[in-house]
């Protein structure tokens, strides 16, 4: 059965995507490293890949899913600036609102479609999400695309658990649902630049304490400490937390090709890390796995590492070329057992 608000064309046979070409409309600034030209690099890789079928047209999130995780106060300014700045580098012009909100719609109707088939599903979009908070954007973000999709999913009864991995903390999603124990946060990134947060000593609040896991990468920290991190935090934890939907925010600019960043994951690293997070999903929750775009700026990093993630979430495989394996010893151990430390009141962690 279609689901709302979402148009087939093509089968539902296999895992599907999400696109609309108006995501490419989205330009912040000239020359903003955040460009139209990351998904068009996706996009022709997919193509190049045959693997962009089974695309899913997205209709824009009404404005009562998006108000689950931003203020209204916040969104009627966001809606009625028409040109200005959420900060220096997130831009607002006339048709941002209505891009954002497509993202966002995006990204909570293919949860829905995963949560409905039991098949994975990757939603290629722009803006990203995960900096924007209940009542501010910034960092190349508006609206909080994953958060909204976790949110409905909330409203639905069902428990969320949210991977982040991309390069930097998602210091929106995380506050969103600091205080929050339907939905789990966790998220890998380094440690001290934009936006600052994600101490592995911030474990959520409230009823969310636990629930909010973070991995404070330093530079260099690459496969080896991304692959430690997942057996030793990431896995156990979701094992236990037993969610009805896994979302994972992708940003690939963790990738050591990324011009933003210093960690060094390279794209085996990154299609190994996706291909056993769905197969935690298929144990734990029944192939309901969403992956989300985030950030990422390296293009052909960037395309490599996404249609690498399609094939295998297909069962196939593509051919990668940065393959270059930086971190062999695992230099994110502090990382590793700063977040053991921080955690071992919540999660049996031995
Ligand atoms: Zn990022």
């Amino acid at each position: 059965m279609p689901v709302d608000g979402l148009k087939a064309r093509g089968t539902f046979s296999r895992p599907v995507l999400a696109y609309d070409p108006r995501f490419i409309e989205h330009v912040s600034s000239p020359l903003h490293v955040e460009r139209p030209q990351r998904l068009e690099a996706i996009v022709a890789r997919l193509v190049a890949e045959g693997l962009f079928t089974d695309v899913l047209a997205p209709t824009p999130a009404a404005l009562p899913e998006v108000r689950r995780v931003h203020r209204a106060t916040f969104l009627e300014f966001f809606r009625d600036l028409k040109e200005g700045f959420l900060d220096p580098e997130t831009a607002v012009h006339p048709e941002t609102f209505d891009i954002a909100l497509l993202a966002a719609g995006a990204t909570l109707q293919t949860t829905r479609a995963v949560v409905d088939r039991g098949s994975p599903a990757v939603a290629l979009v722009r803006p990203p999400g995960h900096h924007a908070g209940p009542d501010y954007g910034g960092g190349f973000c508006y609206l909080n695309n994953v958060a909204v999709a976790a949110a409905d999913q909330v409203a639905q009864g069902r428990r969320v658990a949210i991977l982040d991995y991309d390069a930097h903390h998602g210091n929106g999603t995380s506050e969103i649902f600091a205080d929050e124990a339907s939905v789990l946060y966790v998220s890998t990134h380094q440690y001290g630049i934009y936006p600052g947060t994600g101490a592995a000593e911030d474990v959520g609040m409230g009823e969310g304490r636990g629930f909010n896991v973070n991995i404070p990468f330093t530079a260099g920290c690459g496969d080896a400490s991304f692959h430690a991190a997942y057996d030793e935090i990431i896995e156990p934890i979701v094992r236990a937390y037993r969610p009805d939907v896994i979302l994972v925010s992708l940003g690939v600019d963790a990738h050591y090709r990324d011009p933003l960043t210093s960690l060094a994951l390279s794209s085996a690293g990154y299609v190994d890390l996706l291909a056993r997070t769905a197969r935690l999903a298929k144990d734990v929750c029944g192939r309901r796995l969403v992956v989300a775009l985030e950030g990422g700026y390296h293009l052909p990093a960037l395309a490599e590492v996404v249609a690498g993630t399609v094939a295998r979430l297909r069962g196939s495989r593509i051919d990668l070329e940065l393959t270059q394996a930086i971190d062999l010893e695992g230099k994110g151990r502090p990382a590793i057992e700063a977040t053991r430390r921080a955690h071992e009141a919540f999660w049996n962690l031995r």
